[in-house]
């Protein structure tokens, strides 16, 4: 990993083909990847990298984990799609396994995260109206500065990132924003028509924000006070990523709505889902939401398999080990580019001075020296492995992250 990596024609190639045919809704580092095992992948010149974004986290198991492909293998040779116009025989027991392994009573699955917060959405303003009680159209959501769940039109609507809102109005409305972390405020924000809270345990997008000890369990009793439900956006901090099953855990709970996506397919699939306890899932009833292929026998299978190996190889341990000991290993280093390390188990920032430069160079220098990081809002260098590296991998990639952090063959402007 300590060896600079080349360029080739190959790369080159490949980045002017999909610049030409795609969208420009991305500005990916130039690098093309052609093949991933475990912790590692390899771009179409053979030059091998450490992952150390985990596709946002979606790669807690690492890259094609044996047992998650043999899910895969042994279901697409029986059966991959029904839609829920009909059972299959996978979906029951995958989501048995979700609700024992988080302890609610249902589950609803469907594809991608942002359809599983909008699940969320829609499940908490129907508890609203028809067990709350709240006057017909008058639901109201709080969520938090800073916050990100996903791209859809609805939930772009009450982000507070410029860029992601901006063209694509007009947006829904029944959404409130306060400040992330400060839970007086989300007190002060409730009135008699707020059916949810819509939360981060920590905001991974908005660039690794960690808030006050304790912030999740208060804002907890502030919902159960005013019977508000509680919607915990774990997607990107669940499933072992911060050092317990679910970050919610370091502060005792998990939520009214717990919302689940990304490592839960094992990076081989898309499956998310949200689980809640009966009073407020059985506000669906059949016709009132769907998804083609949510709960499809593929995904499910990879599913069960992804959760099993979370939970069997005991990964939430492995992340809180291995992310201590990083953590405290990036402290040490002196840099005068660096204003703050922060984060919990693999989850990783390291927040780059303005007065240096923003964070997209020194990702630049780690892809040379053969470790694939991204930046996030701007000034943080984000560090999040597979959770399956070991201490080893991490103490090698240091060898290469130590000189970068430090400035060196960064081109600072
Ligand atoms: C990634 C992410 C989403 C959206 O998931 P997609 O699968 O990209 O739609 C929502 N919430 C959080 C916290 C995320 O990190």
């Amino acid at each position: 990993m300590s060896s600079t990596t080349t360029v080739g024609q190959e790369t080159q190639a490949a980045i002017l083909e999909a610049e030409h045919w795609s969208a420009h809704n991305y500005k990916p580092l130039p690098v093309v990847l052609s093949k991933g095992e475990g912790c590692f992948v390899w771009d179409v010149d053979g030059n091998r990298y450490l992952d150390m974004l985990s596709a946002y986290s979606a790669l807690n198991q690492g890259h094609r984990h044996p047992a998650i492909l043999e899910a895969l293998h042994e279901q697409a040779g029986r059966i991959t799609l029904t839609s829920r116009a009909f059972h299959n025989d996978r979906m029951g027991p995958f989501l048995h396994a979700l609700c024992e392994a988080t302890g609610f009573e249902k589950a609803l699955p469907m594809n991608t995260g942002a359809e599983a917060v909008e699940t969320a959405l829609k499940a908490a303003r129907k508890w609203g109206y028809t067990v709350k009680g709240v006057p017909d159209g008058r639901a109201e959501i709080i969520a938090c500065e800073n916050n990100f769940h996903g791209r859809t039109t609805t939930i772009v609507g009450f982000s507070t990132e410029a860029q992601y809102r901006h063209g694509f109005g007009p947006f829904t409305p029944g959404f409130k924003i306060i400040p992330y972390g400060d839970s007086a405020a989300l007190e002060d924000a409730i009135t008699e028509n707020t059916v949810g809270f819509l939360v981060e345990p920590i905001q991974g997008e908005g660039g690794v924000i960690v808030p006050p000890e304790g912030y999740l369990a208060r804002c907890a009793e502030i919902c159960a006070e005013h019977d508000v439900l509680l919607i915990n956006d774990e997607i990107q901090t669940g499933l072992g990523r911060t050092g317990q099953l679910f970050c919610g855990d370091w502060d005792g709970t998990r939520g009214d709505i717990l919302i689940v996506g990304k490592a839960l397919g094992g990076g081989v699939y898309p499956v998310s889902g949200i689980l809640a306890d009966a009073e407020v899932m059985d506000v669906f009833t059949p016709g009132d939401h769907g998804s083609t292929f949510g709960g499809n026998p593929l995904g499910a299978a990879v599913g069960s398999a992804s959760l099993r190996v979370i939970l069997d190889e005991r990964l939430s341990d492995r992340a809180r080990e291995l992310g201590d000991w990083f953590m405290e290993r990036l402290r040490a280093i002196d840099s005068p580019h660096v204003e703050e390390i922060r984060g919990r188990g693999l989850m990783v920032g390291v927040v780059i001075r303005e007065t240096s430069a923003t964070a997209r160079p020194f990702c630049e220098a780690l892809m040379e020296r053969g470790i694939l990081a991204k930046e996030t809002h701007h000034q943080v260098i984000r560090f999040a492995p597979p959770l399956v590296v070991t201490h080893e991998i991490l103490e090698e990639a240091l060898e290469s992250i130590e000189p970068v952090v430090r400035g060196e063959g960064v081109e600072l402007p």
